[in-house]
């Protein structure tokens, strides 16, 4: 219940109005269900002839409020019958009640209509934060494990709170109030019957509570195995080229399948649990209405409470419309667990703390040269096992600065971390002097600009995905660029120019055109600073060629930190490190390093001999 109320003070103060207004409605809807039930008594009596006494009409403040409403009702009622005979009576009290429920099925309907906006909006609110905080949480926060579990979280998790927390919002501010205001009139009918009601309804929702707590814990695991599907099913589709490749169909289909049996299994004991709560409530309920049938018909028949026989059918009915709404509050209490369970799953990811932050007074550069420093800088994405060691490296304003070595050495890692994407264990890293901690990270960012072996394109025009890091591009600016990377002609060759979409992450271009897309990307940029990580090795020599010239006028006049796999394309880098297991082992230039006769040397003669 706490848990619930924190949810609510989270969500719903947007929403106040709606909130405000359902309540209303809801308590018009229960005050009209009251009389609308009230008008029974007469017509019971008028059928059954229980009441012959006559009325005189009683003037207001003559006696309390509820003895005058009541004789001037039955006043009015007796002259009705004066007037139209017990038959047109019985119609016009019937037409009453017709009337009255109507009014009340309208209050409830405008309680619903109000409360939609708020249910609804909340779920979007849910979904814009979880997507906000993806977005800004570091690169470090996404391993492969975890972007399905992820998906998991955002799509099924957010489900589940709409279809249970949120869809009971309805009735978690309605039910309390029909029940409140019914419990008051069933006390001002006789408070006897009512506190003994009172002693048994708290037993029946203690052992329903019971059962619900259970239903959280078998929920958390059920979402959980959600996750871990869909991290397994996303793994598929990235792979299904190599999966197909080594015939290895039939043991994902296996692996898929165990974790699917293991859903199975956990949803059902979860869908079990959740379907006793139906026949349980109605066991229960039933047996609570049968008891308080015999205690108060004792009442009546040894005349120890004020009813007669008419208002205690009055009061059952009462009764039996506030076991309905304790019916589905307590369902409500139910799959409102399974919400509860889904929301601890989202707030993971809500309150998932972000390392990489602004300092509170960031250092400015005004006029950039470029210089970068790497010093003695040590970083392990596992704290115990250091991926780099010590490293320290100068990168002169304007120069070309190549890392070489073997995949795994810690190229990539040198560069992910001159933008934060990960904070350094020790040492520092500055640029022009200024450690990149010290400055905003946007700022920092906004210095550099990336060309990857992967080009990371969108589904999106191509226009769009070169002017992807600049505001208000104009065509013009966009096409210069693309001129550059060599892209223009080719992009003039497809269906729409530069309005042609380009499909999931690119998927309609060839690799070559992907990465050109890409380096024109960095050019429109104009960051002074250029990080490239092996944009060249994922391509033909043919492609390569043409990526490579435009790479070579991107580099130009830029602080550039090249990562190379083909070694023909760093040759005339000012400075070549040798990097060999989180170290850089030997530097110089491409002849100088050769005369070494080590490390560089071993990897030309590797490469020259394909
Ligand atoms: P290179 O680019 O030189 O091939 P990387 O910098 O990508 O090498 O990787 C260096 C080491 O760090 C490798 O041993 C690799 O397994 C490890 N590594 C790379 N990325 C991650 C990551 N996101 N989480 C954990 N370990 C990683
Ligand atoms: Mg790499």
């Amino acid at each position: 219940m706490k848990e619930l109320w924190a949810i609510f003070r989270r969500f719903v103060p947007p929403y106040k109005k709606y909130l405000i207004l359902n309540i209303i409605f809801n308590i018009l809807a229960a005050f009209l269900t009251l009389f609308s039930f009230a008008v029974i008594i007469p017509i019971l009596e008028i059928l059954f002839k229980i009441k012959e006494a006559s009325y005189e009409f009683m003037p207001w403040g003559s006696a309390s409020l509820k003895d005058v409403v009541i004789n001037n009702f039955y006043y009015y009622t007796q002259q009705c019958i004066y007037d139209w005979g017990p038959i047109g009576t019985l119609a016009a009290m019937a037409g009453l009640l017709v009337v009255m429920t109507m009014l009340k099925t309208g209050a409830s309907y405008l309680s619903s209509y109000f409360v939609i906006p708020m249910r609804a909006g909340i779920v979007r609110d849910i979904r814009n934060y979880v997507y906000d905080k993806i977005v800004y949480l570091p690169i470090g926060y996404f391993t492969n494990e975890r972007k399905g579990d992820v998906m998991s979280r955002m799509t099924g998790d957010v489900a589940e709170i709409e279809n249970s927390i949120m869809s009971t919002l309805d009735m978690i501010f309605k039910d309390p109030i029909m029940i409140i205001v019914c419990l008051i009139m069933m006390l001002v009918l006789s408070w006897q019957l009512t506190i003994f009601v009172l002693v048994l309804l708290p037993i029946a929702g203690t052992v329903m509570g019971r059962v619900g707590k259970r239903l959280k814990r078998a929920s958390l695991a059920g979402q959980n195995q959600w996750g871990l599907l869909m991290s397994n099913i996303e793994e598929t589709l990235g792979g299904l080229r190599i999966i197909k490749a080594f015939n290895a169909e039939n043991k994902v289909i296996a692996r898929f399948h165990e974790g699917n049996q293991e859903y199975y299994r956990i949803s059902r004991a979860v869908a079990r649990r959740q379907s006793l709560a139906h026949p349980m409530s109605e066991f229960l309920g039933t047996i609570t209405i049968a008891i308080v049938l015999v205690f108060g018909g004792t009442l009546i028949i040894n005349g120890t409470s004020g009813m007669n026989a008419a208002s205690f059918i009055y009061y059952m009915v009462i009764f039996y419309s506030i076991i309905n709404p304790a019916k589905d509050l307590s369902k409500a209490m139910y799959s409102i667990q399974r919400g509860l369970a889904s929301m601890e799953r989202v707030d993971v990811i809500l309150n998932a703390a972000n390392p990489i932050q602004d300092p509170a007074n960031p250092e400015v550069i005004d006029d950039l040269k470029g210089e970068i420093k790497y010093d003695n800088v040590t970083f392990g994405y596992n704290k115990d096992v250091p991926v780099i060691k010590n490293v320290s490296l100068t990168i002169e304003p304007g120069q070309t600065v190549a890392l070489v070595g073997q995949s795994g050495s810690g190229k990539s890692t040198m560069a992910d971390l001159l933008p934060r994407f990960y904070d350094i264990d020790g040492g520092k890293i500055t640029i022009d002097g200024h450690n990149v901690c010290d400055m905003r990270v946007r700022e920092l960012r906004s210095l550099m600009g990336n060309v990857n072996q992967e080009a990371i394109l969108f589904n999106d025009t191509i226009f769009n995905n070169i002017a992807f890091g600049v505001m208000h591009a104009t065509k013009d600016e966009v096409i210069a660029a693309a001129k550059i990377a060599n892209a223009h002609d080719f992009i003039m060759s497809t269906e729409d120019g530069y309005d042609t979409v380009i499909g999931d992450r690119g998927c309609r271009l060839s690799g070559g055109q992907r990465q050109r897309l890409s380096i024109a990307r960095a050019i429109l940029k104009n960051p002074p600073i250029l990080i490239l990580d092996e944009a060249t090795s994922a391509l033909d020599s043919e492609s390569e060629k043409l990526v490579q010239e435009a790479l070579e006028r991107l580099m130009q006049d830029r602080t550039t930190l090249v990562i190379a796999h083909r070694l023909s394309t760093i040759k005339n880098a000012s400075l070549i490190c040798v990097m060999h297991e989180g170290e850089i082992v030997e530097s110089g230039t491409h002849d100088e390093l050769l005369a070494l006769n080590g490390y560089y040397t071993r990897l030309v003669e590797m490469q020259s001999m394909k």
